[in-house]
């Protein structure tokens, strides 16, 4: 009979051992709870009031929902992260009868983010001009109001109302979801009055 040798034990023991410590960690990964932050305390009723008042401004001032569509003229997308949290499960705006379109052409409202850059404007201001009337133009973010953080860049024509009217500016970096409804509130609310 062959004998083993010390080296190949020693190998063998690390092999077993490693196998054990993994075993180990994908037991503990199986039965843990999975790592995630808590949800943010949720104010249901308030926001389902808010977004019912805007449904219902809409209806009033439309004769329907609200349709939006979403431009970024050169965001870094941290606008857009709040922008589509609008339509995630724990807001879910389309609850409420708002929802956001793919073609300027169905839109009534343009949320705008991020200064206009140079290569953005001849899109915007086209996507501005396919829009049909009433429209209205809401300039989200401190960058869409005057060019934020990128203000005296030389990639960028500055803030929105450069380059197409701006009904409402909502500031923020990033304005936060809640914010975006009651600034769209606002607005309709100005306009029917
Ligand atoms: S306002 Fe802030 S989050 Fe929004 S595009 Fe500018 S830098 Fe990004």
């Amino acid at each position: 009979m062959a004998e083993t040798s010390p080296a190949m034990t020693m190998e063998s023991m690390c092999h077993g051992r490693q196998g054990a410590e993994m075993r180990r960690t994908l037991l503990e990964g199986m039965l843990s709870r999975p790592l995630t932050e808590a949800p943010p305390a949720a104010d249901d009723a308030a926001l389902a009031e808010l977004a019912g008042k805007l449904d219902a401004v809409a209806r009033r001032r439309l004769g329907r929902s609200l349709s939006i569509r979403e431009v970024d003229a050169g965001s870094c997308n941290g606008c857009e992260l709040e922008i589509h949290a609008l339509n995630n499960a724990f807001y879910d705006l389309e609850r409420f009868g708002l929802r956001f379109v793919a073609s300027p052409r169905h839109a009534d409202v343009l949320m705008v983010t991020g200064p206009v850059t140079r290569n953005m404007r001849e899109a915007l201001e086209r996507t501005y001009n396919a829009t049909p009337d009433p429209k209205w133009v809401v300039a989200v973010g401190d960058c869409a109001a005057d060019g934020g953080v990128f203000a005296g860049s030389y990639a960028i024509v500055g803030g929105v109302k450069n380059v197409i009217p701006v009904d409402l500016h909502i500031r923020g970096c990033p304005p936060r979801p809640v914010q975006l409804l009651q600034g769209l509130l606002a607005l309709l609310e100005r306009q029917s009055e």
